[in-house]
């Protein structure tokens, strides 16, 4: 039994581990924002800061996944994402430091993206050594091509990982119950209590593993999800699914209510990776007011949507939030035409 007498507790102990971040990540407050945009106080938890090259959210799902490919004696890890994708970059950095080999599929899911000598993280999977590359066509069915990899690994005598768009599965999400646990001390640490959380809602793995670290601890602060390109209700069904697979597997009692997902559709633009103005205007807000680096596809999206729901009166005055930061700062340079005045 996991849960204790008395109530929700969550052992993640008994899953194996690595560790890719030395220490917790900061907490810190947006003061120079919180001024600007003179609503609530809103605080940054800085997970651009996780270890493995560049940071940000994979690592922590990575901790998780990579370890029970260990465990399964892998020799190669294999993933799938987008052409700038920044879970492609951590997996192959995680390979690098385990001393495995990694094969990337990237999904083309804008039509004739890929260019193979784009900088950002396109840039970065030549310099940190890829094994492999396969650009598909978006819409293709890239779980059939990294299985064709791990088969083709398999007749050699080699053994490859496969690991989901993302690092989204219940294994991988256990990395975002962590998460919650650990902003939870902090915040007990700190005696800054939050209100309101808001993240980036991709693959999924973050904001479902949040949500169910959050119900699993009876923290239960409401997270808000910036949708990066599903529509609402499908990413909320998506969600609920894979928090429930989580509750599963830490033998959180009652599960996870449908009614913890609250998804934003509003920010995605015209569509997955393509620029906003909205975009535009955060990542230089958070540049110019407090140093700090987010990226053209997540975190700019979704500090965007932040900053609509702090001017449309979302948030009560005196109220914390909280925003994540979830990396992706090295695809910046892949987008400087965007982004320079
Ligand atoms: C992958 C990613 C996200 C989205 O997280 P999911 O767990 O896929 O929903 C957010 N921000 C950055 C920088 C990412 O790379």
């Amino acid at each position: 039994m996991v849960a204790s007498a008395e109530g929700a507790r969550v052992n993640l102990a008994r899953f194996p581990r690595r560790r890719y971040t030395p220490a917790p990540t900061p907490v810190e407050p947006l003061s120079h924002l919180s001024e600007h945009l003179g609503g609530p106080e809103v605080y940054i938890k800085r997970d651009d800061l996780l270890g493995l090259t560049g940071g940000g959210n994979k690592t922590r799902k990575l901790e998780f996944l990579v370890a029970d490919a260990l465990e399964q004696g892998a020799d190669t890890l294999l993933t799938v994402g987008a052409v700038q994708s920044n879970h492609c970059r951590l997996t192959l950095a995680a390979a690098v430091k385990e001393g495995l080999k990694c094969r990337l599929v990237l999904e083309e899911r804008v039509p004739n993206s890929y260019r193979p000598d784009a900088s950002g993280n396109n840039f970065l999977f030549g310099l940190l050594g890829v094994e492999k590359l396969t650009v598909v066509e978006g819409g293709s069915d890239f779980n059939a091509v990294m299985q064709a990899e791990a088969d083709e690994l398999a007749a050699e005598g080699r053994k490859g990982y496969i690991i989901p768009g993302g690092g989204s599965n219940a294994l991988g999400a256990l990395g975002y119950v962590a998460c919650a646990e650990e902003i939870m001390r902090q915040s007990f640490e700190t005696g800054l209590a939050f209100d309101q959380i808001v993240c980036s809602s991709g693959s999924g793995g973050t904001h479902a593993g949040l949500v169910a670290g959050m119900v699993g601890i009876n923290a239960n602060i409401p997270v808000t999800g910036i949708s990066v390109r599903a529509p609402k209700e499908p990413q909320e069904a998506k969600l609920h699914a894979l928090a429930q697979e989580v509750a599963d597997k830490l033998e959180i009692r009652g599960g996870v209510p449908r009614e913890a997902f609250t998804v934003l559709d509003d920010y995605v633009g015209p569509g997955y990776s393509l620029p906003t103005e909205g975009m535009i205007e955060a990542v230089r807000l958070f540049a110019r007011l407090e140093g700090i680096l987010l990226d053209p596809v997540y975190t700019g999206k979704t500090a965007a949507g932040m900053i609509d729901l702090v001017r449309g009166g979302h948030f009560k005055q005196g109220e914390r939030v909280l925003f994540l930061h979830t990396g992706g700062s090295p695809a910046l340079y892949a987008y400087q035409d965007i982004l320079s005045d």
